[in-house]
């Protein structure tokens, strides 16, 4: 059960120290209580105090790493239900996944394509994260040569799908270094898998598809024999069971702080599809509640991007926006008397118009200010995108880098155009369109005429 922060508050060496961070020890237990920072920030907490505390201190949902130092992806830790209410964290894995029945050309010429795909996003590059490796063979020789052939191409993490002991134990003799996920341990073969996932320190998936209180079962025979480093499938493959049952693992983790049932969930939403659409909405939902490893079955960068973008989306802090250096960026190789544009530093007004003057191949300057990373209207209407710090941006960036006096803002602001003549004394100002996809043709209409 939680504790309260007053509950938490009595363990605590009540000192008020501050080197925790925090100024009062009921500050901190008070963030302990509501699982926002870890009891390991306090030092001079007691023995009795830790171990009490344990539970209050230990994250709701674990956090569990697949793959090594180099390559991984770290899923889980999450302490909301909805994003708005703080943050998620750790956005899930996508993997995709392979069978040992195909022929190793077509291995090989998959794994190239996915490893290989990457799309830029808002100055972020955008990837899958890794393959699942299916024993469908039912051979131990065929999974290893499967193995084998995908790690010639890829170190990107894995997930080793065989509920075989004994081809699991091969196929982690060829890979366990980079510490894949082993799938999985059921009521059959827990005890063996169990045994495969100490041995080769690997992450253990537990699927039971009979329900919660059997896949609870499972989990605590398995922590018995001593595995923490868990992944959840409770079977749910269709839209409306795995909304329902991820929802309820979800609530179960963080409301009723039930240990046995806190670790990230796999999905393998191309079992749930009949069609590529349903497989890539399926997908969607589960990005959205609460995947933490994704196995996808099909790829393409039409299925992809959006899929990437959508989990870029849900996993950035709603509470930072996403922003880029005040500074002054060339596009298309710009001279000295190239046009001149100031924006806000709100990464996605960037992205927009530096695509959009790509595409239409004019070399331009761009100026960014710092508005704390907000778009141009409410960088404005917050006092944060006004004509005394455009001017002062101006100056500080552009003064070296063009040989003219003509400055377009964005069409939104037009209003600051009077008061910039001011502050830019001698400067053409100039009001450009109101949206990023009018930049083209404004330049062909008013820049060169
Ligand atoms: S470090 Fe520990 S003792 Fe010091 S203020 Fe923080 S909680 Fe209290």
């Amino acid at each position: 059960m939680a504790l309260s922060g007053i509950q938490i508050y009595k363990f605590l060496p009540k000192t008020n120290c501050k080197k925790c961070g925090f100024p009062t020890c009921l500050a901190f237990a008070m963030k302990l209580a509501s699982r926002e920072v870890e009891l390991s920030l306090c030092p001079d907490i007691s023995e009795e105090g830790k171990a009490a505390l344990e539970t209050a201190s230990r994250p709701p949902i674990r956090l569990v790493t697949i793959g090594s130092d180099s390559k991984k992806v770290e899923v889980g830790n999450e302490v909301v239900m909805f994003r708005h209410e703080k943050t998620f964290f750790h956005q899930p894995g996508l993997v995709l996944r392979i069978s040992d029945t195909e022929p190793q050309e077509v291995v090989t010429s998959r794994v190239s394509e996915v490893a290989a795909y990457s799309v830029e996003r808002v100055g972020l590059q955008l990837s899958l994260d890794g393959f699942a490796i299916q024993n469908k063979s039912k051979e131990a020789a065929s999974f290893v040569s499967c193995i084998e052939t995908v790690r010639a191409k890829t170190d990107l993490p894995l997930v080793l799908i065989s509920d075989d002991p004994g081809a699991m134990g091969a196929g982690l003799d060829k890979t366990a270094k980079s510490k894949p996920l082993i799938y999985a341990a059921t009521s059959d073969n827990w005890d063996k898998m169990a045994e495969l996932s100490k041995q080769y320190q690997c992450p253990l998936a537990v699927y039971e598809p009979q329900g919660l209180t059997e896949l609870a079962g499972l989990v605590e025979q398995v922590n018995k024999a001593g595995v923490e480093d868990i992944v959840l499938d409770p079977g749910a493959r269709g839209f409306v069971d795995s909304l329902s049952l991820f929802t309820q693992l979800r609530r179960l983790a963080l409301r009723k702080s039930f240990s046995l049932l806190g670790y990230p969930l796999i999905s393998f939403p191309g079992e749930g599809a009949e069609t590529l659409a349903e497989e890539a909405t399926l997908c969607a939902q589960h990005i959205a509640k609460y995947s933490g490893i994704i196995v996808l079955d099909h790829f393409s960068p039409a299925m992809a991007y959006p899929l990437l973008t959508l989990r870029l989306n849900i996993y950035t802090d709603p509470q930072k926006p996403m922003r880029l250096e005040a500074g002054i960026y060339p596009i298309n190789e710009p001279k000295a008397d190239s046009p001149l544009m100031v924006s806000t530093n709100f990464s996605l007004t960037y992205f927009s118009i530096s695509g959009e003057v790509e595409s239409s191949r004019w070399p331009c300057w761009l100026v960014i200010c710092d508005t704390e990373g907000l778009s141009v209207l409410t960088a404005w209407s917050a006092g944060k995108f006004d004509a005394e710090r455009i001017a002062k941006a101006v100056k500080q960036f552009a003064a070296d880098k063009v040989s003219h006096q003509r400055l377009i803002i964005p069409g939104r602001v037009s209003v600051l155009r009077g008061e910039l003549e001011e502050e830019l004394p001698g400067w053409e100002i100039m009001v450009g369109p109101p949206e990023a996809m009018g930049i083209g043709p404004y330049l062909k209409q008013r820049w060169a005429g």
